[in-house]
Order: C-alpha cells, then structure tokens, then sequence
C-alpha cells in the first residue's frame, strides 16, 4: 500500500493534542498547522528539484528550487492543512474540493471545485479524516479529471477502510498520515480518531 504513517516525536506529541477531547479550537489550529509541517517534509521528499545555481558570498554554488505544486484542499476540514502548506511553499497554487458526506450513508455529495490546471503540477490533497474514502477518493478523480498525475494527499488519522478503498481505486496515488486507526463506528467516524475535524477547527460542535 502507498501510505506512509510519519513516527516522529512532533507528530505524534500534535496528533496527541488534536486527539484530546478537551483542546479548544485556537489550541486545535495551532496544533494542526504545526502536525502539517512534519507530514509536509515526507510528502514533499519525492518532488524532483529544478537545478538552480546561486552565487553566495564567496562563489558559485549549485542550488535547487522547488518546481510547481499545486494543493487542493478538500473543504471545511483540508483548510486546517492549508496554513502550513502554504507557509512552507509560498509558490503553491490553491484549489478547492467541496464535498458533503450524507450522514446516513456517507456517500460523498459533490458542490464545488475549483483548481489550475493540473497537468506537470505536483499535487497535494489535504483531507484530514480517511474514514470511507469516499470524500478522498472523489478529490483524487477530480484531481486526475483536470490533468494531475502526482498525487500525494496529506491526511492525519485514517482508518483501515478508507485506506484499502484508496488503494483499490487509486493505488498509484500516495498518502501520508500521522496515523492508521483501529476502525470505523457505525456513524462512520474513525475510533479513536479526532472527533469531527471541521467542527473542532471552527468550533461548530
Ligand atoms: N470526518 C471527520 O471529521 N471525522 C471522522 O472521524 C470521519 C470523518
């Protein structure tokens, strides 16, 4: 399978945080913006750099630059992500997912998406919650409608479900997450996961 669960001290101390059914929402933010710093520096290890040569102080020294990404944030719980992605590539291009899960049934219900082309871009999925799949797996075929063709979704819990649906429908795609999670309740909300993501960030509850 194409996922990669970050083990770091960071990610697991922020994953802690976001977990605690006690952290209020500016606490929340701040904790998932600095988790997405430590998914972001294994997600980017695989875009191949521009040559880029600069002349420091002393001499000519080979450089490299970061080529086009774009990252595409699935709404209302990607945007959680999306402060960090664009602090670390100030260049990024940024689109938009809208997607409603019915609760009943958690099929995905698209109303929006917006992006650049996609072709030649390194694209980034922000989708925090990898429950079904359903949502991710709906932004990955919108993605590759508009051209991507590198697709790597950041997530920070996901559960055994939603990553093998991944993997059926889109196993050239690669996921990065902060953790893989025991299971799915009946209300298809990952256990023990995070709660609702969305209603954490923006305090909704
Ligand atoms: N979306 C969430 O926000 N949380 C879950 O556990 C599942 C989907």
């Amino acid at each position: 399978m194409n996922l990669t669960v970050i083990d770091h001290p960071l990610t697991r101390h922020y994953l802690t945080v976001l977990r605690d059914a006690r952290t209020v929402p500016e606490t929340f933010r701040a904790a998932a913006r600095r988790l997405t710093y430590t998914l972001l520096m294994e997600a980017t290890r695989e875009i191949p750099l521009e040559e880029h040569s600069v002349t420091t102080p002393l001499a000519e020294a080979k450089g490299s630059k970061m080529p086009e990404v774009v990252a595409i944030a699935v709404l209302r719980a990607g945007l959680g992500l999306l402060d960090a992605v664009i602090d670390l590539i100030p260049h990024v291009k940024v689109g938009f997912a809208g997607v409603q899960r019915d609760e009943e049934t958690a099929t995905p219900m698209e109303y929006y998406f917006k992006s650049a082309d996609l072709s030649g871009a390194h694209v980034l999925i922000l989708e925090p919650m990898l429950a079904t799949g359903g949502s991710l797996s709906w932004a990955v075929g919108k993605a590759k409608e508009n051209g991507a063709r590198d697709i790597t979704c950041l997530c920070v819990v996901a559960a055994p479900a939603g990553a093998e649906r991944m993997y059926r429908e889109h196993p050239d795609t690669r996921i990065v997450v902060a953790s893989l999670d025991e299971s799915l309740n009946d209300r298809f909300y990952i256990v023990p996961g995070l709660g609702d993501m969305g209603d954490r960030l923006f305090g909704t509850l």
